[in-house]
């Protein structure tokens, strides 16, 4: 019965006329009584707490008074004409300030009369007043009722232009609530319920809308909130085990000549215990006979290539062949030669293929790909194409993550009989209680430690108009032997002008820094791959001293004698592409520098990221800050689609609920994986409906 309650039309509301029915419809996607429910204010009111004028906050906010009106008069004239009302509250006075309804108020304010207010506090001129503030005769029996706190909802410009004010929502709320009395049944199973204490789910929405009090209202927050990111785990942790149990992998389970000879004899570098550990991680996966699916977090510069090689000796000493993905042409070529060098010592047969390679070469690949002749192929996504086919694909190694998307991922998978096993790197760290929600289905791994001797970065603002002396510092950086990077923005909206901007930097620094004496290369997005290559090759060979770019080296490139990072309108970057910037530097034994370049007008936002960049060196926090800024979503981007809506729930603020809920989800999981058990048969309802809908908030039992 009450189901079918739950999905009537609003229209069916008391006092709810079509034209205002339609508009809500329209602008707060609220169709039926369940929507309505399940619509949480934003914030409350607290009408509870009386100030007396003298005690009143020093700052803007929402306060309350009783006392009376002692004077109403008219100031100004034209469009500056306001009344103002001396407020009395027995000992003090305050001003009251109206710019508009003027003449009615001036009829209907009573004098000597008592009144409650209510609105926020100005500061203007020193002086302190509350413009148009809501007004209320004082009666006793209105107290009680006004005790309480009183529900804000999100609203829209449209919805108050046409009058549909918050009041009006919070009225239908309460007709639905108090005169319908509608029920809403109970989602989590009572041993949760017991466990955790938490509020049943039709006290939670009661007092989500109208709370009884503060204490009810921080339990019903609690609740709700625990219940969206309890399913949202359970999904997520139910796929992960899914693919455990029902996707095979390959069983990796020898470790032979290629990885103990690499590891004893070409190895010249001790490996961080971050990289101990994460590389134990890959080698359980591999051997666990369930398909690895796993995420390597790494800041750049913390090793994880090396990781990924390692891995791939692993896929090869069990006989399988391996590929690693790079996301632009040059990182392609970079691993290439990296890894060239490592598999001419070990004969293995390594090759590149990308965009630009010669078609009787690309033929000669696939030919031997397929024969099994190759044992590892790096390339951009050109990997993927339908021609490429392998003899054996055990492995394939996914680079800087972020620029693919999940079906370009999933066709690496069907390139082998059963899925190869999967590395995902990453240099955009995310905060570990997010990456557990947006990659829910994915195993991580961390490197938190950098090789030692890595210096950090120093990074200073400066302005245009400094650039004389930013030259100065460039040529004594040269003088000592050190190259420099210098990369301007290029974003898909302002290309021309941006590519113009860069031909301009270009042709500066040529006057400043002019030939023989010094080199310069130039890489940009127009240019042909091999010409790219070529610039590249000269700036590795030290040829050339000073690298111009566009963002086309953000990710990847390797080149340690290169010590100082100028970025030009850093203003127009954002953090985790900074951050990436500033990380082709600092990569050998040099002290290195990152210049952030900037016009003098900024943005807040700008501000606040380049500030970020000249106070900390670590990816994690920088991380932080870029979700504090611009907000989760943005970062997750279509990595959430499969994954329920949150509607109450913040990843960012509620990071210790989400943590809770998941070592929840985690218990029932171990105990019962499939929810079959009786205790747990409310939950399995409730969890087939979101699977089902993408959707925790239409469930209604
Ligand atoms: P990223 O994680 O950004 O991909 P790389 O794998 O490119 O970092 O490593 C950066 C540099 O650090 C490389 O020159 C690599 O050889 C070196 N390196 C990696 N691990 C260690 C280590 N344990 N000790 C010393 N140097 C290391
Ligand atoms: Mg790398």
């Amino acid at each position: 019965m009450n189901s079918n309650l739950l999905n009537t039309p609003i229209d069916y509301l008391k006092g709810l006329g079509a034209s205002r029915s339609e508009l809500i419809k329209k602008e707060l996607k609220i169709f039926d009584y369940k929507d309505l429910a399940n619509f949480f204010p934003k914030r409350y009111l607290d009408k509870s707490k009386y100030y007396k004028i003298k005690d009143l906050p020093k700052f803007s906010c929402d306060v309350q008074i009783i006392g009376e009106i002692s004077n109403i008069t008219e100031i100004g004239i034209g469009r500056k004409k306001r009344l103002v009302a001396y407020f009395y509250d027995g000992e003090d006075e305050i001003e009251l300030i109206w710019f508009k309804s003027i003449k009615w108020l001036k009829k209907s304010l009573n004098l000597n009369t008592k009144y409650i207010i209510f609105g926020k506090l100005s500061f203007f001129a020193n002086k302190v007043s509350i413009p148009h503030p809501e007004l209320e005769l004082f009666k006793t029996e209105n107290l009680k009722l006004r005790a309480k706190l009183q529900p804000i909802y999100p609203s829209t410009e449209t919805l108050i232009k046409k009058g549909v004010s918050n009041k009006v929502i919070s009225n239908l709320v309460k007709i639905l609530l108090f005169d319908i009395k509608i029920k809403f049944k109970e989602t989590l199973p009572d041993y949760l319920i017991n466990e955790l204490k938490l509020l049943d789910k039709n006290s939670a929405i009661y007092n989500v809308h109208f709370p009884e009090n503060n204490e009810l209202l921080s339990e019903s927050i609690r609740r709700l909130k625990f219940e969206e990111l309890l399913f949202l785990q359970l999904q997520l942790l139910k796929k992960n085990i899914y693919r455990k149990d029902k996707i095979k992998g390959y069983n990796f389970n020898i470790v032979g000549n290629n990885f103990n000879k690499f590891y004893d004899e070409v190895l010249s570098f001790e490996l961080t215990n971050a990289q101990k550990k994460v590389l134990k991680e890959i080698r359980n996966d591999l051997g666990s006979k369930a398909q690895m699916n796993r995420l390597l977090q790494g800041d750049v510069g913390s090793g994880k290539t090396i990781i990924a090689f390692m891995t791939i000796l692993i896929a090869l000493d069990n006989g399988y062949q391996a590929c690693l993905m790079a996301p632009t042409e040059i990182l392609s070529v970079q691993h290439y030669e990296g890894f060239l060098l490592m598999s001419k010592l070990l004969n293995i047969n390594t090759v590149l293929l990308t965009g630009s390679t010669k078609a009787s070469i690309k033929k000669d690949i696939y030919k031997s790909l397929e024969s099994g002749e190759i044992d590892i192929i790096i390339g951009t996504h050109s990997l993927i194409q339908d021609k490429v086919k392998f003899k054996n694909l055990g492995l394939a190694i996914v680079d800087e993550q972020h620029k693919f998307g999940v079906a370009q991922r999933s066709k690496l998978w069907a390139k082998s009989v059963i899925p190869p096993h999967i590395l995902i790197m990453t240099a955009t760290p995310i905060p570990r209680t997010l990456a557990m929600s947006a990659y829910g289905d994915l195993d991580i791994s961390l490197i938190d430690e950098l090789p030692p001797g890595r210096r950090e970065i120093t990074t200073v603002h400066r302005y245009d108009k400094n650039r004389l002396s930013v030259f100065r510092f460039i040529k004594d950086q040269i003088n000592e032997g050190r190259q420099v990077y210098v990369v301007y923005p290029l974003i898909e909206e302002s290309k021309n002008m941006d590519f113009k901007d860069l031909m301009d930097g270009y042709e500066s620094l040529s006057r400043e820094f002019e030939q023989p004496k010094y080199q310069i290369s130039i890489v940009h997005g127009k240019m042909k791959a091999q010409d790219k290559e070529f610039e590249m090759k000269r700036f590795e060979n030290k040829e050339t001293q000073i690298l111009i770019a566009t963002t086309v080296i953000e990710v990847g490139v390797n080149i340690p004698n290169a010590s100082v990072m100028v970025i030009e309108s850093s203003e127009r970057f954002g953090l985790s592409q900074l951050h990436q910037l500033r990380g082709r530097v600092g990569r050998g034994i040099h002290k290195s520098y990152c210049i952030l370049m900037s016009g003098n007008k900024l943005s807040n936002e700008s501000r606040l990221r380049i500030k970020t960049m000249t106070e900390t060196n670590n990816g994690f926090i920088i991380a932080e800050k870029d979700l504090e800024i611009r907000g989760p979503g943005d970062i997750m981007g279509t990595q959430q689609s499969g994954v329920i809506t949150l509607k109450i729930a913040d990843l960012m603020s509620d990071q210790e609920i989400l943590t809770y809920a998941r070592k929840c989800a985690k218990k029932i999981l171990e105990e019962d994986k499939d929810l079959l058990d009786n205790k747990n048969k409310t939950l399995l309802n409730t969890y087939n409906h979101i699977a089902q809908n993408n959707d925790l908030w239409s469930y209604i039992g």
